[in-house]
């Protein structure tokens, strides 16, 4: 823990002046943190400013997933976060604040309310953990998130949609006709605080756990948000979320999937991602098991492998077992884990890279968005 704070602090040192050099030229760089299934992903704009949205697992997790977000802050030669987040009152969303808190300052906290799916855990971590802290802001849609130099729209929150057009959005969306409805859903998942991120002309998109049929709500019969040059894949790549009315309208270049290897990445969640009009690539956490190798991408996308990696991954799709029976104990991840590190310039160019193997590709603007 103290060679820790005291890394950070030589970055500190080392990283303020560099920053205070290259304030215009720098790119806004994003980090999206292997949390195994949960969520941590870190924003940092050019003028130094950060953004985290969600501090992944709690429990036995939190000091794994809590290091994991230090190692990409340190890496980013970051030393506070400005903004953190929460989109929704879930364990691998909340679970480590308190690890990470302890790691890194933290000035301000914003999220959709109370809870609306109690549990004991959650009752304790309010009680000792969220309301000791500092003031936190309730964010409702349409409301901005004041970060330099960015424009940081919430578009749901609460179970509450954005009622109105982003800027030059608005255009009616061909893809609801697809998108039939699903049982409503009562848990945290819908409540979720989600984001849409503008820096010049490069757009991203982060729903956090949004439900399908609050995606439904917010981008029909017209698309109110536009289109998104990266995708941050809703609710860890489960076909719960992701609906052709949100991920096609979006149309995004890329997509980045926070799963897991039994979580996210299931058939009909890849589908509705493949068959997106304009996505270039998926960019995977883990392999799937879910997938199987007919609904996987090539492993040059995939950040992370297992702690013991079989010598060969399925080729068929797999069927976690129902929740009660007897399951197989998923494979381990604790050992070194890789991030995804995004770097976006104005004029919408970003680049991906995979630190597991440096693999990387730069997608250059569209041309024009003309699918607004
Ligand atoms: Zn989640």
């Amino acid at each position: 823990m103290r060679t820790t704070i005291v890394c950070l602090l030589a970055l500190a040192a080392l990283a303020t002046p560099a920053l205070a050099q290259t304030p215009a030229s720098k790119g806004l760089e994003i980090y999206v943190v292997d949390v195994e299934g949960g969520n941590a992903t870190l924003f940092l704009t050019p003028s130094g400013e950060t953004v985290l949205i969600d501090t992944g697992n709690g429990g036995a997790q939190a000091a794994r997933d809590a290091a994991r977000i230090i190692e990409a802050a340190k890496d980013a030669g970051v030393t506070k976060i400005d903004h953190l987040i929460f989109t929704h009152w879930h364990g691998d969303h909340f679970g480590g604040l308190q690890e990470v808190a302890r790691q890194i300052p933290i000035a301000h906290y914003y999220d959709h309310g109370p809870n609306v799916q109690a549990t004991p855990a959650t009752d304790e971590f309010f009680k000792t953990v969220y309301e000791p802290l500092t003031a936190h802001t309730v964010v409702k849609p349409g409301d901005t998130i004041p970060v330099k130099g960015l424009s940081w729209r919430v578009v749901a929150a609460a179970g509450n949609v954005l009622k109105t057009n982003l800027p030059g959005a608005g255009r009616p969306n061909p893809y609801c006709a697809e998108s039939k409805p699903q049982d409503p859903d009562p848990t945290e998942n819908a409540q979720s605080v989600s984001s849409y991120i503008t820096f010049g002309k490069f757009h991203v998109v982060h729903m956090g756990d949004l439900t399908y049929n609050k995606e439904l709500d917010l981008m029909c019969p017209n698309n109110r948000l536009g289109n998104a040059d990266l995708f941050i894949v809703s609710h860890h790549g489960q076909a719960i979320s992701n609906s052709p009315a949100l991920v096609h309208a979006l149309s995004p270049r890329a997509a980045i999937i926070n799963n897991g290897t039994r979580k996210g990445g299931q058939p009909d969640a890849m589908r509705v991602l493949f068959s997106a009009p304009g996505l270039e690539d998926v960019w995977e956490m883990h392999f799937s098991l879910l997938s199987g190798q007919e609904y996987t991408v090539p492993g040059a996308f995939i950040a992370n492998q297992i702690d013991q990696q079989s010598d060969a991954m399925p080729i068929g799709t797999w069927t976690p077992p129902l929740p009660g029976q007897q399951a197989q104990a998923a494979p381990t991840h604790n050992g070194k884990s890789n991030y995804f590190k995004i770097v976006a310039q104005q004029d919408g160019t970003f680049t991906i890279t995979n630190t597991r193997n440096n693999f990387s590709k730069t997608y250059r603007p569209a041309g024009s968005n003309s699918t607004r």
